[in-house]
Formats: C-alpha cells, structure tokens, sequence
C-alpha cells in the first residue's frame, strides 16, 4: 500500500490525468507527469513534469528513480516506455496497452473470451479494401488499426465504389460493417490488485461526430437488459490481463445483444459523470486501486445524471452552466480552443 506523501507518476498530460491528479492529491499523494508535448493541462495540477520524449531513456529512468507507482492516462504511450518502468510499480501492467493499441489485435482477444465484434476485416492494401467492402457489405467503417480516437482516422464507406475512390493511408487498417444499433454504452470497472471488481453503472453514450456527445443515467432499459453479459465479458478481460485500475469497455446495444466496440485501458470521459454522480469516482477509485489501498463504493447517488462535453469554442460560454441548480463545471484549462477539441464537461444530477 502506498503511504501518504507517496509520489504517483503519470504517463500522459490529458485532462484525464489531471483529474487522476485531482483525486491523488485528494489522498495526500504527489503527482508526477511524463508529457513529450508540455504546455500541458496535467501539469497544471501535479508536483512536477518531465517533457521530454517517450524514448528517452535517460529521462525516462530519472522520472520512475522518483515514482513509487506509475500510471498512465492516454493509452497510445508506447508500450516500450511503459516497460522502461520498473515491473512491480507500473499499473495496470503495459500488456494492457498493448492489446488496446491495436484494433484488431484488441477484437481477436476480446473474442477469445467469447465477446461478439462487428463483422471486420484486415486491410493492408486497396484490394484488401474493395475484397473485404464485398464479402461484408456497406456500409462499413474504415479504421487506423492504431492511434485512432474521437472519430479521427476514420472512414465511413457506402458502397464499394466509394473504396474504389478512396485514397488509402499508407498504415495498417481494419474495415468494420455497419452495426445496427439501438444505442451505445460502456462498462466501466476498477479492479484492485487483490482482484476485486467493482462496475459502475451504464451509461447511455450519444456521439457528435465520432466524438462522445452525452452520457445519461439511467440508460433506459434496452441497455439495461444487456449490460450483465457486457459486464461479464469486461470482467473476464480484467482477470486475463490482471488488470489494476480502470478500464472500460464500449458496446452497442443490438437486437442480437451487446456487441463490443472497443476498449480503453483507462479513465474514460464516459465515466466522467461518476465525479459528482457516484459515492466513489473512477478517479478516485483508479488512483485507490493503484496505489494498493481498498477500493471505494462505485454506487450512484443521483436518480438522473446527465455528462455533456463541451468541444471547441462551447467553452466560452459554458459558466452560464452553473447557473442550473446541481450543475457542475469541468473546464480542463486549455488555453488553446480548437475545432472538435475537448474543452470541459458539465455533469446535471436530479437527486
Ligand atoms: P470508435 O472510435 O471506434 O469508438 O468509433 C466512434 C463512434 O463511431 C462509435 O461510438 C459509433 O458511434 C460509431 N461507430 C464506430 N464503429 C462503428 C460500426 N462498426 N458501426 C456503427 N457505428 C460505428
């Protein structure tokens, strides 16, 4: 168990890691992040920032000789940079990131243990394209196999013409058929090093462009009906990778049950609404698992919770949230407001 005044590293400078920071300074730890980019919104709010690259061995040495636990917060960190850290003080373990990295590697474990994907394909070349467009129909949805997030780094086909058209990224991808579905939901869990499991609960996710829109409790109850087999799978995902911390897992809710989308080996904005809306959040609950100590009740405390994201130039205004009664505010302090960038969140609770 790590004591009070321990330090916490972090790999990544999101916003996710500031909140992660939020919650360990909460339990008396220090925070320590790794960000090549600096300028970052993590920094902000930890003791201390390394910038300097992923590879850089020297730097990377130095910044784990003074973490008693490493973390991370953004699960493209390359898998060599989380094995650079010391074995027993890296959680979850970078195994982790490396199944979550890539698509298809993630959709081949994920239906070892019996989850259910769309229907996919490899595609390393345009005949790839065109031969998998054929044999599962289009729509479809073409994908970077790696890096990929908030929609970016995919395409959304109509018809083998279309892929005909396409100029192909020179890098490994993996065409999707369409899922018909009824709605979209993740499973979040935390997972103690002892191997208790705890979930919260299921949020109905809407997406603005690939991007997450909202996150809404209660989820109504064609989620509800799927999410013990989705949680059952999410479970045994977590025991095959002795999974320490959160991870979520994404599902569509279909006709035919839940089918998996994908998985993040993290926090997850989805989650969000659990800083006000649970007894416990993933934050606190993902630095608690970490750092060894007993995991917190992940229970709802609010008969509704709405999350919304507020992307881009919405920031400028969104004070005039507050205005509401049990609305609160997440401004992520970035400096620079760009087109589609997560900018903060606002979570409604009706108690
Ligand atoms: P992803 O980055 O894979 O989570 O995709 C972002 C969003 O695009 C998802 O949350 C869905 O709304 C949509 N999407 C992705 N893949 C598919 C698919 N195979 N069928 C239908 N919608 C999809």
């Amino acid at each position: 168990m790590l004591g009070r005044g321990g330090t916490i590293g972090i790999l990544g400078g999101g916003q996710l890691g500031r909140m992660m920071a939020m919650s360990a300074a909460q339990l008396g730890y220090r925070t320590i992040a790794y960000a090549p980019e600096g300028d970052t919104v993590c920094e902000q709010v930890c003791d201390d920032v390394f910038t300097n690259k992923w590879d850089d061995t020297a730097a990377l040495a130095a910044f784990a000789a003074q973490c008693d636990v490493v973390t991370w917060e953004f699960e493209n960190v390359p898998v060599a940079t989380a094995l650079a850290m010391p074995a027993d003080s890296i959680f979850p373990h970078p195994r982790a990131l490396e199944t979550a990295q890539d698509r298809l590697a993630e959709k081949r474990f994920v239906e070892g243990l019996g989850g259910r994907s769309a229907a996919y394909a490899r595609v390393d070349s345009q005949g790839d394209l065109e031969a998998a467009v054929d044999r599962l129909g289009a729509p479809g949805i073409l994908k970077t196999r790696r890096d990929g997030y908030d929609g970016k780094g995919q395409w959304r086909i109509g018809s083998v013409r279309e892929a005909q058209g396409l100029n192909l990224p020179n890098v490994p991808l993996v065409y999707e058929g369409f899922v018909e579905f009824d709605a979209e939901f993740s499973v979040i869990l935390v997972r103690g090093q002892d191997g208790e499991t705890r979930f919260w609960d299921s949020t109905r996710n809407t997406h603005e462009d690939g991007i997450l829109d909202t996150s809404t409790l209660p989820a109504g109850k064609v989620i509800e009906a799927q999410v013990a087999e989705a949680r059952e799978l999410a479970r045994q995902v977590a025991d095959a990778l002795k999974y320490v911390g959160v991870l979520t897992l994404e599902f569509f809710a279909t006709r035919e049950g839940p089918v998996f989308n994908e998985m993040a080996p993290r926090v997850h904005n989805s989650g969000h609404w659990s800083i006000e809306g649970a007894v416990t959040s993933q934050f606190e609950n993902h630095i608690r698992a970490v750092a060894g100590l007993p995991l917190g009740d992940t229970g709802c405390v609010a008969r509704s919770v709405t999350m919304t994201n507020i992307i881009g130039g919405a920031i400028k205004g969104a004070q005039a949230h507050l205005q509401a009664s049990d609305t609160h505010l997440h401004d992520y302090g970035k400096a620079e407001v760009r087109e589609g960038r997560k900018m903060g969140h606002v979570t409604r609770l009706v108690r």
